[in-house]
């Protein structure tokens, strides 16, 4: 089993950060811009029990908060492709409209989502997922990429959903 995870949200959250942090590798771009990353990139990574391939994906919105066709169809595609569709949101901001915009998106697909609030070192899980529990999405829980925060958790988290 080679289970498919896309990574998706808005530009700036952490994303690239994730995927690097999780596959070890520095083939995603990670900057300070926003909206940098356009191309989806792939990566394989180990889970307990077997491996998964990971997907990044470029932010959903442009630079002027406007989705782009290019970063459209990617991350169309890259939820197409996937098992599991792991929305990435940024404790530190809290829920924000283009959160909630990308979510109805993955919903129309009706893929498996898994939000990850990121961002949370310093915060216990429950206020870092304060705000989106309104959401509705059963499967939460908080990371910091940054600081490799959780990370094991998670691996266990995807490895028990497959
Ligand atoms: P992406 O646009 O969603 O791919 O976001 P990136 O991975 O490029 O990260 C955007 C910014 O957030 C960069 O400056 C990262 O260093 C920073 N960042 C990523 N993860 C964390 C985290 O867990 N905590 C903090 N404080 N910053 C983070
Ligand atoms: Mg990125």
């Amino acid at each position: 089993m080679m289970p498919v995870i896309a990574v998706v949200g808005r530009p700036n959250v952490g994303k690239s950060t994730l995927f690097n942090a999780l596959t070890n590798t520095r083939n995603a771009l990670v900057a300070d811009l926003p909206g940098l990353t356009r191309d989806r990139q792939y990566g394989e990574f180990e889970l307990p029990d077997f491996q998964a391939t990971l997907i990044d994906t470029g932010g959903m919105l442009g630079d002027e908060g406007q989705l782009t066709d290019l970063m459209d169809k990617q991350i169309i595609t890259a939820i197409e492709e996937a098992d599991l569709v792991l929305l990435v949101v940024s404790s530190r901001d809290g829920l924000v409209g283009d959160d909630e915009r990308i979510l109805r998106r993955i919903r129309q697909t009706e893929k498996p989502i898994m939000l990850l609030a990121n961002k949370s070192e310093g915060r216990v899980e429950e206020l870092a997922l304060a705000e989106f529990y309104q959401l509705g999405i059963e499967n939460m829980m908080s990371v910091s990429s940054a600081h490799r925060k959780g990370l094991t958790e998670l691996k266990e988290r995807l490895n028990d959903f497959f």
